[in-house]
């Protein structure tokens, strides 16, 4: 059946004709309230404006003395300007007093900068005498004090809808007061392994099969980029057991699913024709290595009008990591209404050479050594699509273009991290 077409169906697209067709379909979702502490990789719905300056006041950057800067003009050691120290402020503790010429504040690091006061000299530059502290060296206006808004102004856009949320805008969130945050529902992905010889982990082994590993494989995917997995099992190479299954994903309330098996042109790859029965294919087979056979297309959801979008996986367990990684995360990202979409790339320098022939884009398994200032991708082995080992000792995938015939080593080439 190679070089059969399927009626009206688009074919042989490019990584980004079909990454384009699949996002067009999809929008990002609606926006909930979840504590900040739950908020760890979740994607920010919306805009954060800092209501307020932080720090709210000037404070100390330094343990020493709050004081009039113009008063130490000309101060040594040997002429040490004396000041009478009228109170002390400590983190928490404001002074209540005013710093007024001739005297100064004992201060430590945190402190609110007292009324009256315009820097701090250290305690290592003083000398304390009594109620007296000698200001051994000149300070100017503004030393070693940190003025109110000098991290973020009131009013300003701190972080951007469609950041993705690290500890650092987990702890900004806090700085800034905020209990709770408002980001994208997360994204519910149902996963179908498709195959007569799947058999999950635990389930007995007759002879001829094999154990799942894209069921578990995509969905810990789907985790990894910021959706919520649901799970529908393994079905096998037959029309009506993959519509109910799929069916019962739908039933669930998905939004999008992903099937891995069954796209290719074998006798028993049944995934299209159920595309084709119960919604609709949008096209099939992209080229790329590994990964060829994609299909993409959407079935109706009981109770709705609309159709979920559909991404038909080869069954190979690299190709349905390396799909996975170049389509189905990219979509996951927009209905996260994540701000970066496709994978963000980085340069390498390729190890070892790779013959390639074929006019597909090849997504090779590598392994990244830093060295003289360059990273150098090193292939993982054997780069058959059924070896997931080459998954395992992969640090990321190194992007070989379709207009090159065969690739040298030291040829530069672009990766993407899977760690
Ligand atoms: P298919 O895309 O259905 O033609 O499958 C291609 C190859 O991948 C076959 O050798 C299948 O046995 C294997 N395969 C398909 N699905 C899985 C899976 N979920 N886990 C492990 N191997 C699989
Ligand atoms: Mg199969």
């Amino acid at each position: 059946m190679e070089g059969e077409h399927m009626n009206g169906i688009d074919e042989n697209l490019t990584v980004e004709e079909a990454r384009g067709r699949i996002l067009e379909r999809l929008s990002a979702l609606d926006a909930e309230s979840v504590a900040l502490f739950d908020a760890l990789h979740r994607v920010l719905a919306q805009d954060v404006i800092a209501e307020v300056d932080i720090p709210p006041h000037a404070n100390s950057a330094m343990d020493g003395y709050a004081l009039r800067a113009g008063e130490t003009a000309g101060a040594s050691p040997q002429a040490p300007c004396r000041l009478r120290v009228i109170g002390e402020a400590a983190a928490g503790h404001p002074a209540s007093a005013e710093v007024v010429p001739g005297t100064a504040i004992r201060i430590m690091t945190g402190a609110w900068i007292p009324a009256g006061a315009d820097a701090v000299l250290r305690f290592e530059d003083t000398r304390l005498d009594g109620e007296w502290v000698e200001a051994l060296r000149a300070v100017s206006v503004g030393k070693d004090l940190r003025s109110a808004g000098e991290d973020v102004r009131a009013g300003q856009c701190v972080l951007a809808r469609g950041t993705v949320l690290r500890p650092a805008e987990i702890g900004m969130l806090s700085a800034l007061g905020c209990e709770s945050v408002r980001v994208t529902r997360r994204p519910r992905v149902g996963i179908l392994a498709t195959g007569d010889e799947l058999v999950a982990p635990g389930a007995p082994m007759p002879p001829g099969k094999i154990r799942d590993a894209n069921g578990a494989s995509n969905a810990a995917q789907v985790i990894a980029a910021g959706g919520e997995p649901v799970r529908l099992g393994i079905a096998s190479d037959d029309e009506p057991e993959i519509s109910e299954r799929l069916r019962t994903g739908l039933a669930q309330g998905i939004d999008l699913l992903l099937v891995s098996g069954g796209v290719s042109v074998g006798d028993f790859d049944r995934v299209k024709e159920v595309l084709a029965a119960r919604g609709e294919i949008g096209f099939w087979r992209v080229r790329m290595k590994p990964g060829k056979p994609l299909a993409f297309g959407t079935l109706m959801a009981p109770g709705k009008g609309i159709g979920v979008p559909v991404i038909g996986m080869p069954g190979n367990p690299v190709s349905a990591m390396v799909s996975f990684e170049v389509f189905a995360a990219p979509a996951i990202r927009t209905l996260l209404g994540a701000a970066q979409i496709v994978p963000p790339r980085r340069e390498a320098v390729l190890a070892d050479g790779v013959a390639h022939k074929d006019r597909r884009r090849h997504y090779v398994r590598v392994r990244l050594e830093e060295g003289d200032g360059r990273t150098l991708a090193r292939l993982t082995g054997p780069q058959g699509s059924g070896i997931l080992s080459s998954m395992v000792h992969a640090d990321a995938l190194a992007i070989l273009p379709e207009d090159l015939e065969r690739i040298e080593p030291g040829t530069r080439v672009e990766v993407i991290l899977l760690r």
